[in-house]
């Protein structure tokens, strides 16, 4: 029979749970998933502290098994991306970005997103599917132990030290795939990130905010991009629903489960939009006397379409310094990987639009190597 459950779906509870439901020692699930996120063993002959009856049932009823790589760009600057097929012509992709202190991850969580905001290539492709658990964890799966190979680095050395919630789609709109897998980074048995160096990213479902808070309070960045509900409206829809005291108000619950003292706002600088020193001011104004926060400033990824424009590093120097001059610690997102496209959902986009030059190239590489990439699990 041909395996069925992926183990990359579980945390150890579920693991440990599904075991027992199966007549095998609970505590097995422990040192599977050491040889799963610590080693990176997808073979279970190969697992051998394992009592060989598990073994064989493991091998008769399971797999490890990360999504299918359609294709794979490497930057100058050492930014790597995937695409995974996640089926149906839909694809979703993974950054790697390498940095002097750290090493991150961005990490999708949906294919597609139906969030819509207007300055984003992913919402405008409309929402395609959720993302389970195995999909969302094998992401990292397969990075750490793609990059430890290619890194040449020493048994237990990690690969990936950051994950960040901020490749496609919104990650508390698929809540009961993402808390898992979350989990599982968390986990000392597994990846065991801290909570701070795990973020999730939210355009503001303020209800899930409080979920993650009581659940798994790691770190939260929060998609504000405006500093008043008008703009806000256009450029995040979901601001109709959940309007800026609503996010606010969630936030500063929220900092009353975290271990972080402050959340982190996104602020996607469009030419002539929200870019503007008074509209700096305006969210200084907006964010008086609340909650400590610290801004992240990202200079806009254009697309085709989007009608909307990259702000000049003058304005974007000027808003960030309007801040900073309040003492807000404001930072730049720096552009990593501009060679390649390494931006949220730009990749997967062209995949998607078969009808453009690129388009066809990515796919006639996303063909090449589907037979090749079908079973990804290695051996460390
Ligand atoms: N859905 C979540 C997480 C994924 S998007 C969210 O919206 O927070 C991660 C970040 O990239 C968000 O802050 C998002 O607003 C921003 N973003 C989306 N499209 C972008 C673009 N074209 N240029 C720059 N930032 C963008
Ligand atoms: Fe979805 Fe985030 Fe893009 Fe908005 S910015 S459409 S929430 S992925």
């Amino acid at each position: 029979m041909k395996p069925t459950t992926n183990l990359l779906a579980f945390d150890q509870a579920a693991l440990a749970a599904w075991y027992a439901q199966a007549g095998h020692k609970a505590f097995r699930a422990r040192q599977t998933m050491h040889w799963v996120h610590q080693r990176g063993v997808a073979d279970f002959g190969s697992m051998t502290d394992l009592a060989r009856p598990l073994r064989d049932w493991l091998a008769e009823h399971a797999c490890v098994r990360a999504l299918p790589v359609l294709a794979e760009q490497c930057s100058r600057d050492g930014t790597v991306k995937w695409l995974f097929d996640v089926g149906a012509g839909n694809a979703v992709e993974s950054v790697f970005i390498p940095e002097a202190a750290r090493n991150t991850l961005c990490v999708s969580s949906q294919a597609g997103c139906a969030m819509a905001c207007s300055f984003c290539s992913t919402g405008a492709q409309g929402f395609s599917r959720n993302l389970d658990s195995a999909e969302i964890l094998g992401q990292l799966w397969w990075a750490e132990f793609t990059m430890r190979q290619r890194l040449g680095l020493a048994e237990g050395q990690r690969a990936i030290s950051n994950v960040v919630m901020m490749g496609m789609g919104e990650p508390l709109q698929n809540y009961g795939a993402l808390l898992p897998a979350l989990r599982v980074m968390l986990d000392d048995d597994a990846y065991g990130l801290s909570r701070r160096r795990v973020t999730v990213s939210t355009s503001g479902v303020v209800p899930m905010i409080d979920r993650l808070a009581d659940d798994c309070p790691v770190a939260l960045a929060v998609s504000l991009h405006a500093p008043n509900d008008a703009l806000r409206d256009q450029l995040v829809p979901l601001n109709r629903k959940y309007p800026l005291s609503e996010l606010l108000a969630a936030c500063e619950r929220y900092l009353r489960h975290a271990p972080r003292d402050f959340i982190t706002l996104e602020y996607c600088l469009l030419d002539g939009i929200n870019d503007a020193p008074e509209q700096a001011r305006e969210l200084l104004a907006l964010m008086r006397g609340r909650f400590p926060w610290k801004c992240n400033l990202i200079p806009f990824n254009p697309f085709p379409g989007s009608g909307l424009g990259r702000s000049s590093p003058q304005r974007v120097a000027a808003f960030a310094a309007t801040l900073a001059e309040a003492g807000i610690v404001a930072t730049v997102r720096k552009t990593r990987g501009d060679d390649i496209d390494a931006a949220c959902g730009q990749l997967a986009g062209e995949v998607q639009d078969r009808t453009s030059r690129r388009g066809r190239r990515v796919v006639a590489i996303a063909d090449a190597q589907r037979a090749a990439a079908m079973d990804t699990g290695w051996t460390a």
